[in-house]
């Protein structure tokens, strides 16, 4: 592997982001929910991959285990994610016994995988079917739907998160000898294809970061030019965003996870390799999401059919499909934009998504998850797959749980980035963190109630005086801006009287790329306020968007509101607001969880991610005005 190690592109300008590895996270909203994902979640998603014979599939495939394959053939994708969560974990608090487990788990892999490095339960355990529309009747013969590529994403990212987390090389070598056969058969000299389902491209670049081969990296860009090629093979069209070369491509389209798994991938390959359009298209694709596809809530597709894009401006309320692993994809591909660019529209978009329309599909419990997450609900009709109008426990098709499985310890990940002598705070979360910034450690210590009040402390301690760029995030929202586009408004558009001050001195602060740039020499001990006033704000769409003509939705921070049947005598779709009626928050300790709810007008309303655990009954973001 050595002798044929790539180089990177070395004049990438892309921001690094300060890993998970050197980020906690303290305090209430935050901590809670990743202890629960790591006490709960983690076991629990571990122990529905048991019962449902996901891990029994590995064992089958190893010879160690009699019976054939059960399940949908990306089954072993499930097994690969919660594998990943649970190394983000490990990193937050150590526990040996979960260590134990992955260990035996990732031994049981490895037994599983071919000698030659190929890895797919549903064709190698003996005596399995083979469906030609499925599986496909040999090795990668229908990439369209067999999930092949796809598994193995999954794989190559749960093996550079545990590898990260506890430096063990066991299921990184699984992986390496995987994509060493895939690169045989579709690398440079072989087959010129594409998955069905992107995400390999993303866990190849894991694979290339992880051990800064670039052959990986190349592998990935290869995938990605594949997608469209009509001179060269037959195409699946649309529904799979491969109707045209992706570097012409304009407008998001298709199966939404698909669809964002592929321009996330294309932004991590725009920043590390030379792709020329790459990055152009995806600036494109995002103009159009962001202007014209996007819910309120952050959540991406709006159809159940083909769990697809619907057109422009398309985006009904009560059928929004909205999934789960929709919103997480859009969180990713955020999260790259914003390093590729600098810029805090990206993390304007992050921040809604991973509040609103991402948090949602997780009961506060950790064991039941929304598949799809619409923005009204008549408390009856069930959403996909699931038992009525209710989070569901588990799914056939269960990639929304498992994605929330490794998408919450992501979220350390994501508060800070660096680039040369500026550190960016991207997100604001309680907790402690160690960065290089300009060459020079600093433990950075965020302290906030964010989002229920918008005080942010940071207390710096640079190993030596030094100076730099300190850019805090000032969020759209406290700026007057929904979202970085015409799509939605506040009725009320004032900016908020955001301060600012260096050891209590206030201090103005320049707006560059949308932070609040302090530009100083730093000295341990110092300590930065920031107050973002939450006031209670009304937003409007665009008029284009049928759904929500003539309705109001509310806002609060990055949270967006929603009514619900439990607080309001047993209805919420027949309600209205009026533009003047005076919204007040309410901190409520008693009320799930903790929250602020907002009371007046005669309406009570609660943050949109927290409704659905009260019993069935109705549910509306969009009411109206009146
Ligand atoms: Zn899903």
């Amino acid at each position: 592997m050595t002798e044929r190690k790539q180089p990177l592109r070395p004049e990438s300008t892309s921001l690094d982001p300060v890993p998970f590895t050197a980020v906690s996270v303290q305090g209430d909203f935050w901590a809670t929910r990743l202890e629960t994902n790591r006490s709960v979640t983690v076991p629990y998603a571990l122990g529905r991959c048991q019962e449902t014979d996901r891990v029994e599939n590995f064992a089958r495939a190893a010879g160690r285990a009699d019976g054939v394959h059960v399940g949908t053939q990306f089954n072993d994708s499930d097994v690969f994610k919660v594998i990943e969560g649970a190394a983000y974990s490990l990193q937050t608090r150590q526990d040996p016994e979960l260590e134990a487990e992955l260990d035996r788990l990732i031994e049981l892999i490895g037994a599983a995988q071919e000698d030659d490095g190929y890895l797919y339960t549903s064709r190698t355990i003996p005596g399995s079917t083979l469906r030609a529309d499925v599986e496909g009747p040999e090795r990668w013969s229908h990439l369209y739907m067999s999930h092949e590529l796809y598994n193995l994403g999954h794989l190559y990212e749960a093996a550079a998160a545990h590898h990260a987390a506890t430096g063990k090389p066991g299921l990184l070598a699984i992986a390496l000898k995987s994509a060493a056969l895939v690169e045989r058969e579709f690398g440079p000299g072989g087959r010129l294809a594409a998955p069905g389902h992107q995400e390999i491209e993303i866990g190849l670049v894991k694979l290339t970061r992880a051990t800064g081969d670039g052959r990986w990296l190349r592998l990935a860009q290869r995938f990605l030019e594949a997608r469209g090629r009509a001179d060269e093979r037959e195409l699946y069209g649309p529904y799979s965003q491969d109707h045209a070369p992706v570097v012409e491509q304009s407008e998001a389209v298709g199966h939404a996870v698909r669809a964002a798994y592929m321009y996330s991938a294309m932004a991590d390959v725009a920043a590390l390799a030379d792709a020329p359009g790459f990055l152009d298209a995806i600036d494109r694709i995002w103009d159009d999401v962001v202007g014209r596809k996007l819910y309120l809530t952050g959540g991406i597709g709006a159809r159940h059919e083909q769990e697809s894009f619907g057109d422009a401006y398309e985006l009904p309320n009560d059928t929004a499909y909205a999934e789960t692993c929709a919103a997480f994809a859009n969180i990713m591909w955020n999260h790259r934009m914003f390093l590729l660019h600098g810029q805090a529209r990206y993390l304007d978009l992050l921040e809604r998504t991973l509040y609103n329309g991402f948090l949602s599909g997780v009961a506060m419990g950790g064991e039941s998850f929304f598949y799809v997450n619409p923005l009204a609900s008549d408390g009856r009709t069930a959403f996909n797959v699931g038992e009525g109008a209710s989070r569901s426990p588990w799914f056939q098709v269960s990639c929304c749980p498992t994605n929330v499985v490794r998408a919450m310890p992501s979220l350390p990940g994501w508060v800070y980035a660096v680039r040369d002598d500026r550190l960016y705070v991207g997100l604001y979360v309680g907790g402690e963190a160690q960065v290089v910034v300009g060459g020079t450690a600093v433990a950075v210590t965020q302290t906030t109630d964010y989002p229920w009040h918008g005080e942010v402390r940071l207390e710096l301690a640079p190993q030596a005086p030094t100076e730099f760029s300190l850019r805090l995030r000032l969020p759209g929202w406290a700026a007057g801006r929904p979202v970085p586009s015409d799509l939605y408004r506040y009725l009320d558009s004032g900016e908020s009287r955001v301060r600012l001050s260096v050891n209590g001195e206030p201090v103005r602060a320049e707006v560059v790329d949308g932070f609040l740039d302090i530009r100083r020499e730093w000295r341990a001990g110092d300590v930065v306020e920031l107050t973002l006033p939450m006031p209670v704000r009304r937003v409007l769409a665009h008029d284009a968007v049928q759904a929500d003509a003539g309705r109001v939705a509310v806002e609060r921070g990055p949270l967006v509101y929603c009514a619900e049947a439990a607080d309001n005598g047993g209805h919420a779709l027949d309600l209205a607001l009026a533009d003047d009626a005076e919204l007040t928050p309410q901190h409520r300790a008693d009320l799930l969880g903790g929250v602020v709810a907002l009371r007046g007008g005669g309406v009570t309303m609660i943050p949109y991610y927290a409704w659905s655990h009260r019993g069935p009954g109705e549910m509306a973001v969009w009411l109206r005005r009146g």
